[in-house]
């Protein structure tokens, strides 16, 4: 117990520090992003200048992206659950997501039938479960590149102990991973994109347990993505 005490109590403190280190960072290449912006809008007759100064407002970008990822890790996982509607919660987001699929994507639920009541009675944190899937969503929009098919489908399911779950699943059929990719997903700063973070699904694995329940991704190259959230019932007690 001692040493765990220590353990979070310096994790702690990283966390303070990442976060004063972000803040201290973000001041000054909002201000670089804003120099290289005025010195563009004077360069018209330079175009290899202004070409320049474009790169620098990208990589600037670039910088804030990461450290607002930074941010994200440095913030402590405040996670509140309460019985709570799923099939519900889960209509209203996947509305939002079909506003917002890039492209010709499409974005569908189905809800299973049999589950209906027991799916209106689980245990999750709204803001965390939605940041969760927000994340496993805008992979898959990344992942499709502007066309395909994004799955939502709620069921009745069970944890790997037996007790049961309420089971979202989300799949695309985009291009999938290979093995070596597949199994490092969930690591932190994992990531096969150039200007990617390896953030999301990490503290997205780290917000589903803290509310009780497991994430996990099944994929092959050439044959989309599916990753699967179970949650715990309200009305099971050992919950
Ligand atoms: P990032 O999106 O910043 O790369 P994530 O933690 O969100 O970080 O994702 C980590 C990696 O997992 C991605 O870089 C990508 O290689 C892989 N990945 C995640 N979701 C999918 C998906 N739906 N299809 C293919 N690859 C995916
Ligand atoms: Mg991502």
């Amino acid at each position: 117990t001692q040493d765990e005490l220590v353990q979070a109590e310096r994790l702690a403190a990283i966390g303070e520090m990442a976060a004063a280190l972000a803040h201290g960072i973000r001041n000054p290449v909002a201000g670089i992003r804003l120099f290289a912006e005025l010195a563009r809008d004077d360069l018209e007759d330079r175009p290899q200048i202004a070409s320049t100064m474009t790169d620098i407002i990208a990589e600037s970008d670039r910088l804030e992206k990461r450290v607002r990822s930074m941010l994200d890790i440095a913030r402590p996982l405040e996670v509140k659950v309460r019985a709570d509607d799923l099939a519900a919660f889960l209509a209203g987001l996947v509305d939002e997501f079909r506003t917002r699929a890039p492209g010709r994507t499409a974005v569908d639920l189905v809800v299973d039938d049999g589950a209906g009541a027991r799916l209106a009675n689980v245990l999750f944190d709204a803001r965390a479960l939605g940041e969760c899937i927000e994340t496993v969503v805008v992979n898959a929009f990344e992942a499709l590149e502007g066309k395909g098919r994004v799955s939502f489908r709620t069921s009745l399911d069970g944890f790997a102990d037996g007790r049961p779950a309420a089971l979202v699943t989300i799949a695309d059929d985009g291009p999938g991973m290979d093995e070596a990719t597949s199994r490092r997903v969930f690591e932190l700063f994992f990531t096969t994109k150039r200007s990617g973070t390896g953030v999301g699904l990490a503290m997205t694995k780290r917000l589903i347990e803290r509310q009780g329940g497991t994430i996990d991704v099944e994929t092959a190259s050439g044959r989309g993505t599916t990753f699967r959230i179970r949650l715990p019932l309200a009305d099971d007690v050992r919950a």
